[in-house]
């Protein structure tokens, strides 16, 4: 009604600060307050949260976010907090007592966004804590976590959909930034969202300027590239611990603020060099992939892959992370065949039909990689768009010359 529609854009305003919703959602948010199961496949940096916290607010009781990160879970629930919400979370880093507060606070109904980590949830403890409380809706954040064929399977979420029949019968809205069709149907028969609503936007990011360069002298050209950003917020991605000490090292020897984060450093270290760059205490944070899921941090100006990614929708979700305000985001990713090959090699140890399937997108990745073609018709085309014209805002519609030689000389050299 046009009543709602003037109460929830100014809920916007008033909580959230914004002024318009974006895209469609405010078509998704009235979805899931008038209780239909609501599916949104979004790229990053589109504004998904926001289509669970809004109809949480304007709803009774307490809305359930099922989050796969502690450092996401925080995140969000200190900026709603800030933001004059009460939002709480619920996950191993609590004490008994600090839990046991949570759990009642939320029994008397003042907290509107409970956020869950799926290990917790599973506890029998908080379903009996979770069937006393008045539920709202349930929101499934990263939802592609269900799906084997992702690239950020966690076993826990394929339970979510029996825990939730034991609470009620609830509204569920279930949110991924991965749109690859098989992973979509994935997560819908596993939710049982056959009746659901899909929210499907464009995976284009038209902001974002994607560049490969081959490894050749790839730190010093790290260094140029780090330095033509400095000042501006950046993230660099490894492949391992080690590659992310010995570079996130390169970088500070060269006076840039870089620090590492990776899934080895201590809970603390990695809690404090996340607040850092969010801070702006660190410009450039070095990491593995560990990092990055869900962080909010909407002036990233360049993202790049020190290393050959494993597969273009990992490769997607994290140069995603770039330019989430719409301004200026560069990618840049160094390729080697040699990765690939040392990948592939990592692979040696797991289950044949794993192995097969990362197989694949590690060849997935090397065409996208060697090909001469518009990059983002490439990665739209990944995701199953069509995208007529060539973009003009890649090196390959832009510097299709220079790269060819860059090509050359490797391999002469
Ligand atoms: P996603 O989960 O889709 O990757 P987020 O929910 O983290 O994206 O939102 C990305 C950024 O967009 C955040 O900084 C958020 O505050 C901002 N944002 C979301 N909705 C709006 C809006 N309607 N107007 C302006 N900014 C918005
Ligand atoms: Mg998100």
């Amino acid at each position: 009604s046009v009543t709602q529609e003037v109460s929830l854009k100014s809920k916007l305003k008033e909580v959230f600060g914004f002024s318009q919703f974006r895209g469609t959602q405010e078509a998704i948010i009235n979805n899931i307050i008038q209780g239909n199961n609501t599916f949104v496949i979004m790229p990053t940096g589109a504004g998904k949260s926001l289509c669970y916290q809004l109809p949480a607010l304007v709803l009774d009781g307490t809305a359930i976010v099922i989050s796969p990160l502690i450092a996401l879970m925080k995140n969000q629930v200190d900026q709603l907090n800030a933001f004059g919400v009460n939002a709480q979370f619920l996950n191993s880093t609590l004490s008994k007592a600090e839990m046991n507060k949570v759990k009642k606070e939320t029994i008397s109904g003042y907290v509107k966004l409970l956020y869950v980590a799926p290990e917790s949830l599973t506890k029998e403890e908080t379903l009996d804590f979770l069937q006393k409380a008045k539920i709202s809706f349930v929101a499934i954040d990263e939802a592609h976590c269900i799906s084997e064929w992702g690239h950020d399977f966690r076993p826990e979420y394929r339970k979510i959909r029996g825990i939730i029949d034991t609470i009620g019968n609830l509204p569920i809205i279930a949110l991924t930034a991965t749109a690859t069709p098989k992973v979509q149907l994935d997560i819908q028969k596993n939710l049982q969202m056959d009746d659901a609503s899909v929210f499907k936007s464009s995976f284009n990011r038209t902001n974002l300027y994607y560049e490969v360069r081959p490894k050749h002298n790839t730190k010093k050209q790290l260094i140029q590239y780090v330095k033509k950003h400095k000042g501006k917020s950046g993230i660099v991605y490894c492949l391992s611990r080690k590659k992310v000490e010995e570079i996130a090292e390169l970088l500070r020897v060269n006076d840039v603020k870089a620090l590492p984060y990776h899934a080895g450093l201590d809970a603390s270290v990695r809690m404090a060099n996340q607040d850092a760059f969010l801070n702006e205490d660190a410009d450039v944070i070095v990491a593995t992939i560990a990092f990055g899921m869900g962080i909010d941090k909407p002036d990233v100006r360049f993202v790049v892959h020190y290393d050959t990614p494993k597969s273009i929708e990992g490769y997607y979700q994290e140069t995603g992370r770039g330019g989430r305000d719409g301004l200026e985001g560069n990618c840049l990713m160094f390729y080697s065949y040699d990765d690939i090959l040392k990948l592939e090699k990592f692979n040696k140890d797991k289950p044949v039909t794993e192995r097969d399937n990362s197989k694949l997108l590690l060849q997935e990745m090397a065409a996208y990689a060697d090909s001469a073609v518009c990059r983002r018709k490439q990665l739209l085309h990944y995701f199953g768009e069509i995208y007529e014209k060539d973009c003009q805002f890649c090196d390959n519609c832009l510097h299709p010359k220079e790269r060819f030689e860059a090509q050359d000389e490797v391999l002469l050299a």
